[in-house]
């Protein structure tokens, strides 16, 4: 792959260049601050240099815009602040997107696009709108505005979370996930296209030291996932903080598609539930909770003579890996009839070991966070990069602010570094007044964008 290679080169080099470029513009304003003149020319060059050489590395690039949620009440999912869009403001950005003439592309038609195997009209502008996870929001509230704007969307689905169409009684509430009839009738519009998002969306403990034991935090809804897969579609209507896991003990943790799972021996965790459920229910929110947990397990180890956990194989990893790539995309085919051939990565993490995993199940190309890849059409298409556009912007849910957040954050992507200001000071803006209250579950918001 000479020509990604020489193209990482580039971006390099333009890094450093731009690096020292700046470097030098802040010296000569700390050596002159008397100079205004000076000073302002040595910003124009600096902001030239840099504009010139990092939109050369993105020259022609199509926008991936990433959702999740679009609701009018986003609190249902608990992170939803950080998750959710309003539908006024979504449809500004369709509108937006509508006057200033881009066209919607769906995932594996960008594909066909960067490939060169597609017919499309290379000088209208492109776009692509994704959406991850499957909240039945995607069709109860965006669907309808994607409709009326005729614009396309691919969403990528983790198909544990998809609902049979008996499960739940409220068929058009926002809250939730998406139903089987959701799904097809959205497919059936020729609007939206279906990939994959893997099957358990979950986490796995990647070490084996243990860091402590679970007494209720949110942040491990994960761990309700793997050990409570019947409720996993409905975990957002548990109350988490006193759902029977407590005393489970906790390692360090990674995305479950990439990393090598340490298992914890089944009869430690039955002996610390067990132990943890006689305590009073307050006991689990005391301090010394985790140093009785380490002092049971410590006496129950020596006791029983067992081994802590272990390690799954490397060959058992490729096979649960391989596994969930390709039953993800089987169940998808079979709902939609469609092929399915790209896959989104959960919180957008992956390891060279996982790229090659999905290329052997057949993935034309993976999907992933901004700086995976660049979509230009003289790129490899078999990574395809995106840019979250769902939060607030300047730390406001001001229409316009939003808009220029917007329009900034798409110009950028397209190349156009000149905005890299005003995206900075937005997301600056966000993390200031927007600070997260409690612990996100998918670790940090920031693996989402
Ligand atoms: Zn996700």
């Amino acid at each position: 792959m000479p020509r990604s290679v020489s193209k990482k080169k580039r971006v390099r080099r333009a890094w450093i260049i731009t690096l020292i470029v700046w470097i030098a513009v802040f010296s000569i304003w700390v050596l002159s601050p008397l100079n205004p003149f000076l000073l302002l020319v040595s910003l124009i060059t600096g902001l030239a240099i840099s504009r010139y050489l990092l939109s050369s590395t993105r020259k022609g690039a199509v926008a991936v815009l990433n959702y999740h949620s679009v609701s009018h009440n986003p609190a249902w999912l608990r992170i939803g602040e950080q998750l959710s869009i309003h539908p006024r403001q979504f449809e500004r950005q369709l509108r937006y997107l509508k006057q200033n003439n881009y066209e919607t592309l769906t995932i594996p038609e960008l594909y066909d696009y960067l490939s060169h195997r597609s017919v499309a009209n290379k000088s209208q502008k492109k776009i692509v709108l994704t959406f991850d996870d499957g909240y039945a929001d995607n069709f109860v509230t965006a669907f309808p505005l994607l409709k009326k704007y005729d614009m396309k969307a691919t969403i990528f689905v983790s198909t544990d979370f998809i609902l049979k169409d008996a499960q739940g009684a409220r068929h058009n509430s926002e809250e939730g996930y998406l139903r089987e009839s959701h799904i097809k009738q959205m497919v059936k519009s020729g609007l939206v296209d279906i990939q994959s998002h893997g099957v358990t969306h979950t986490r796995v403990f990647n070490d084996d030291k243990s860091l402590g034991f679970h007494h209720g935090q949110l942040e491990n809804i994960w761990l309700f996932w793997n050990n409570r897969p019947r409720h996993k579609t409905e975990w957002w209507q548990h109350d988490l903080t006193s759902f029977a896991l407590h005393g489970y003990p906790l390692h360090k943790q990674g995305p479950a598609l990439t990393d090598r799972k340490f298992c914890v021996n089944e009869q430690v965790i039955n002996h610390l539930h067990t132990f943890a459920a006689q305590r009073s229910p307050n006991k689990h929110k005391e301090r010394n909770s985790d140093v009785a947990c380490r002092q049971e397990l410590q006496n129950f180890l020596a006791s029983a003579s067992l081994p802590y956990g272990s390690f799954e194989t490397h060959e058992e990893y490729d096979e649960r890996i391989r596994g969930e790539l390709e039953k993800s995309r089987e169940q998808i085919e079979k709902l939609t009839n469609k092929p399915v051939a790209f896959l989104c990565w959960p919180q957008n993490e992956y390891s060279q070991k996982s790229l090659n995993l999905a290329a052997q199940c057949g993935y034309k190309a993976t999907v992933s966070n901004f700086f995976s890849s660049s979509n230009c059409i003289t790129n490899s298409a078999s990574t395809i990069g995106r840019v979250y556009v769902g939060a607030p912007c300047f730390g406001t849910h001001n229409p316009y602010a939003q808009l220029l957040g917007f329009h900034a954050t798409i110009k950028c992507f397209e190349g156009s570094y000149v905005w890299y200001p005003v995206v900075a000071l937005s997301n600056a803006l966000n993390k200031l007044f927007f600070k997260q209250t409690e612990p996100d579950p998918f670790m940090s918001i920031q693996d989402q964008l």
